[in-house]
């Protein structure tokens, strides 16, 4: 089996709307072949969050065709062979909603996410991110570049699976029994194989945004779990009042225009696991507790 990484950029925090895409064909251990497509999102509306990380702006892409255009070339390829990308679900999300937004149903899409990759072949290591990745394994890149991105994606994989005594996208993906499919849910893993451990908690790392207060001010929203659920705090006046303050309150809209911190992958990842673990999951800080 083939495996194809692939990455997206899009213009605002809804997932239908890509601007970008990047691919990069792994074949026999190495990458084959890469490609970078500009796309015409179904609306024309850019996020100042957004362009802040891609750089694409509305006059970019005007002129290209829409997702439906762009994936007819690569449709062929992605069916029927193993994708990877970094924050899987967002990417695959991406797919899922711009069909849906377009009325075409969803292909079954056999993927395998390399954030998960990487927790597990390489455990113990600060950060997931891509640029982390990409540093532990001696690439430079152009990062929130798609078709960067995909390649840097591609050979995270790849040196995991070297890791692993593999040069087959496939072996490692049966070994660490990650393998995820579009028409079983995107956002859960499935097993693949009864050898190994179920797949981590999502989400496990502490998420870290940097948000600019209406003041310009810059303030602090750390996510991570503890044992009453997944807890959410800012540190804005408010945030340290115990409520959910605005900050708070965007970042679970997905709304990232005034996010700072170089990770708006992470807001779709937290949307990830507020759907896993319901709203009412999501605490209130501390003190909100200790008064109610
Ligand atoms: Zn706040």
């Amino acid at each position: 089996m083939r495996a194809i990484a692939i990455d997206f950029e899009t213009a605002n925090e809804q997932r239908w709307s890509p601007c970008a895409v990047g691919l990069a064909w792994i074949e026999d251990g190495a990458v084959a072949r890469r490609a970078y497509r500009l796309i015409r999102p179904p609306e024309m509306r850019f996020a100042p969050g957004n362009v802040r990380v891609h750089g694409i702006r509305p006059v970019d892409v005007e002129g290209e065709p829409d997702f439906l255009a762009v994936m007819d070339e690569f449709w062929p390829d992605l069916t029927g062979t193993l994708i990877l990308a970094h924050n899987a679900p967002f990417d695959i999300g991406v797919i899922c909603a711009t069909l849906a937004r377009y009325g075409r149903a969803v292909p079954d899409l056999a993927y395998l996410c390399t954030r998960d990759i990487a927790r597990r072949a390489w455990p113990g290591e600060p950060s997931f991110g891509l640029a982390a990745m990409a540093a532990r394994i001696g690439l430079s890149f152009r990062h929130h570049h798609a078709e960067h991105d995909a390649y840097a994606c591609a050979k995270v994989a790849l040196a995991a699976a070297q890791d692993h005594g593999t040069n087959r996208i496939s072996v490692l993906a049966d070994r660490l029994a990650l393998l995820r499919r579009s028409s079983a849910g995107w956002t859960r893993p499935v097993e693949t194989s009864r050898r190994t451990a179920p797949p981590p908690r999502p989400g496990r790392d502490p998420l870290v945004f940097a948000v600019a207060g209406s003041s310009g001010a810059r303030y602090e929203v750390r996510g991570s779990f503890s044992g009453h659920g997944f807890r959410l705090r800012c540190d804005c006046m408010a945030g340290r009042f115990g409520s959910r303050c605005k900050h708070v309150t965007a970042l679970l809209d997905g709304e990232v225009t005034n996010l700072v911190s170089d990770n708006h992958y992470d807001v779709e990842k937290l949307r990830v696991i507020v759907e896993a673990l319901g709203l009412d999951a999501v605490q209130p800080p501390e003190k909100a507790r200790r008064a109610a």
